[in-house]
């Protein structure tokens, strides 16, 4: 295409609040043909509410709650974010010896007691399944487990109509990649227009870099949308890797072809629809 085309594109894309660092991303977006997306933040709304605090025998919810946030107040994660922000000040303490594990979880010294906040297999590996019927994240204190946290992630308002236009405009597969729990992913799915076949749940993030290094040649280029730290390595993995919100993604932004500078899921309709158009003025 005529690198003037391609200019003129990129600067209609930042009028639309959408940076595109190179000319190449516009042809790509303009014949994509799969549309992966992280739920977590993406699909969905940026923050989670906590819905429910459950403990195990001889734990309080007061305790699960206040030590759970303390040592999550220092992560960006989503589920550290959305329970700090659920959680009053005064319980929140200071933490020391923190770490954190990427897409497992995080562990610190509160009270002298060690804690750790993530998946069951993270915290409590040899505990039983838990169902929790909802995102969840494990708590255990000193090595025991204590419970789980429970949390309602809502879909965004927009996303229904952004995957209904996105096939209008050429997608022949969408894709939601996720570490959360099948039955919590096809709720979203199901809400969002998005089929079962489409739904990749319980993923590690080197599954994530699979799925995508796997669409098929016919189902290319494949476009991954993602607001973690954690989905920079899809975002690198994609043809055209798009993160989503200005802040908080400083990590995925350095990995993506695109950056939506705005909290609003549907500018991946507009990218896809200035590519097309910058393409038909350009040729
Ligand atoms: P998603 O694909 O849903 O965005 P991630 O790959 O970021 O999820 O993380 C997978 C899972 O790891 C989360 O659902 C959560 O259970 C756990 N996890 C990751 N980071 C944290 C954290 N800071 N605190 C608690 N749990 C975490
Ligand atoms: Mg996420």
């Amino acid at each position: 295409a005529a690198p003037v085309a391609l200019v003129s594109g990129m600067s209609s894309m930042s009028r639309h609040h959408i940076i595109v660092k190179s000319g190449p991303t516009l042809e790509k977006l303009s014949r994509a043909k799969t549309f992966a997306f992280d739920k977590t933040g993406t699909l969905t709304q940026n923050k989670l509410e906590v819905s429910d605090i459950v403990p195990a025998e001889g734990f309080d919810k007061e305790e699960i709650q206040s030590l759970a946030a303390s040592v999550e107040q220092q992560s960006t994660h989503i589920i550290a974010t959305s329970l700090v922000k659920d959680t009053p000040k005064a319980q929140i303490k200071s933490v020391s010896d923190l770490k954190e594990t990427t897409a497992q979880g995080v562990e610190g010294t509160v009270d002298g007691k060690k804690v750790k906040v993530g998946k069951l297999s993270f915290v409590a590996p040899d505990h039983e399944k838990i169902d929790a019927g909802a995102t969840a994240v494990y708590v255990a204190i000193n090595g025991q487990f204590a419970g789980y946290i429970t949390f309602k992630d809502m879909i965004r308002p927009e996303t229904k109509e952004t995957i209904a236009r996105l096939r209008r405009q050429g997608a022949k597969q969408i894709m939601m990649l996720t570490g959360d729990h099948k039955n919590v992913a096809d709720q979203i799915a199901e809400a969002a227009g998005i089929g079962d076949t489409e739904v990749k749940a319980d993923l590690l993030p080197k599954q994530k870099i699979e799925a995508i290094r796997n669409v098929p040649k016919d189902l290319r280029p494949v476009v991954m949308t993602g607001d973690g730290v954690n989905d920079a390595p899809s975002l690198t993995a994609a043809d055209v890797g798009i993160a989503m919100g200005a802040k908080g993604a400083t990590a995925a932004s350095e990995s993506a072809d695109a950056v939506i500078m705005v909290n609003d899921i549907s500018k991946v309709n507009d990218a896809v629809a200035i590519g097309k158009h910058t393409m038909k003025v350009a040729n």
